[in-house]
């Protein structure tokens, strides 16, 4: 019998990998395997609607149980992978039970970094990346009354958003200047600054964060290196996360800033295929190689990956776009804004509906888009199509941008 496909890694990507597989018809057997408890979920709930009591955690699954045996897709989970042997083609796990394959797909996506100041390990200090996780974070906010988030980036900003919405007090520690500053324009930070001051959380910018005080082993307050002092009962760590590419790199495949991969997604070694926030890949809209992490990313290359085994040949290029809940307010982004020259606001910030157009040297590269879903998926198109769109026709409300789709 075949060895067929074991995919390391039962998450958004490691999902969509088995089941587009058997949508492509590949018949071999396929192995999924996942080192958290239960089913393979989605993570986006665990910072919306699961953390402000919207929706049961169960929700969060990708499919139903009987799913996988209908699909012939054997899940094992709670197992770790710990070892790779590419030369006989086998992984290990945990438990020393070993498992052959003809290809191998790494999954494994990425941890949360971890607060490395004095005080770190005290309990109260929570992070956001895992169902298990989320749970906990969620009891601990229902009783919390004074909850420190350090980070102001899409995890943090999304747990301050439901925080506050259940009438905590809520600071956020910022070690930059304005928010989610790696990835928006100084227009989108400054909207959800305003966005979230009205609805009373704190901001601090510029945030050097000297250590968490803790009083009989649990967090009291977190204090900065000027000496400013901030009371905490919880505090949530949200300073981004860090790909899970050792295993690739003990096995000796090529690893930088991810599990590094050709444009068909192909690592280093024969036969082995690696994706989603594991993965660092050539990407056209970057303009060299990245780690991305949204679940586009995870799907799409997913796709790509099934395509590839299922022999046929697929190179991955899709454009890249996210998206970020915070109260009724959606952001949507596509394409990637990375070294870009020029922004150009269309719409009114005022009003809660309106989009940021990125340039680089004339040409459109990425578009924000706020509670105006027509203009984010208009501006996929243009993006991946490479659009003669310019920025003061961007800026022009009586430009209609899926017109231009349309024309160019
Ligand atoms: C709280 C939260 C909210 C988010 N919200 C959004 C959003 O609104 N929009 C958006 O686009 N993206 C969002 N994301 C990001 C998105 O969920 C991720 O980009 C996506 O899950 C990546 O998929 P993946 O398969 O690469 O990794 P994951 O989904 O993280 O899956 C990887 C799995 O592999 C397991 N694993 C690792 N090593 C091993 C091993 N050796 N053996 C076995 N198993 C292993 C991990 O434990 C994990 O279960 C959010 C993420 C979080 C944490």
């Amino acid at each position: 019998m075949p060895a067929g496909v074991v995919i390391v890694g039962a998450g958004q990507g490691g999902f969509q990998v088995a089941a587009s597989l058997r949508t492509a018809g590949y018949e071999e057997p396929i192995t999924l395997i996942g080192d958290e408890p239960g089913l393979p979920y989605q993570r986006p709930p665990l910072s919306k609607a699961f953390l402000a009591g919207a929706e049961p955690i169960g929700d969060a699954d990708l499919r139903p149980e009987n799913f996988y045996g209908q699909h012939r897709i054997e899940v094992i989970t709670g197992e770790r992978v710990a070892a790779i042997d590419s030369h006989m083609q086998r992984v290990t796990l945990s438990d020393s039970t070993q498992i052959p394959y003809s290809q191998l797909v790494l999954a494994t996506g990425a941890r949360n970094r971890l607060l490395a100041i004095p005080g770190a390990a005290l309990d109260g200090v929570c992070y956001l990346r895992t169902r298990v996780e989320a749970s906990q974070l969620r009891e601990r906010m229902m009783v919390a009354q004074n909850i420190v988030i350090i980070g102001g980036g899409f995890i943090g900003l999304e747990v301050a958003a439901i925080a506050t919405s259940l009438g905590k007090r809520v600071v956020v520690l910022e070690a930059r200047e304005r928010l989610m500053a790696r990835v928006v324009a100084p227009a989108i930070s400054e909207f959800y600054r305003v966005l979230h001051a009205e609805r009373g959380i704190q901001f601090v910018f510029g945030a050097e964060t000297e250590a968490i005080l803790g009083v009989a082993n649990s967090v009291s307050a977190v204090v900065l290196r000027d000496g400013t002092s901030y009371p905490a009962d919880l505090v949530i760590g949200g300073v981004g996360v860090l790909p899970n590419s050792e295993l690739a790199e003990a096995a000796g495949f090529e690893v930088g800033n991810g599990i590094v991969v050709d444009d068909h997604l192909r690592s280093s070694s024969p036969n082995v295929f690696a994706l989603g926030d594991c993965a660092y890949y050539p990407n056209r809209f970057a303009g060299g190689a990245v780690r991305l992490e949204s679940v586009q990313n995870a799907v799409d290359q997913a796709n790509c990956v099934a395509a590839n085994i299922a022999g046929k040949a697929h190179k991955y290029d899709a454009v890249p776009w996210f998206w970020t809940d915070q109260y009724q307010i959606k952001l949507q982004m596509a394409g990637l804004s990375i070294g870009y020259d020029q922004a150009v606001t269309r719409g009114d910030p005022a009003s809660h509906k309106f989009s940021v157009l990125y340039f680089k040297q004339d040409r459109l590269i990425a578009i924000d888009s706020i509670n105006r879903p027509g203009e984010h998926m208009a501006g996929r198109k243009l993006v991946g199509s490479g659009s003669t769109l310019r920025p003061e026709q961007g800026a022009d409300l009586s430009v209609d941008l899926k017109g231009f789709v349309a024309t160019t």
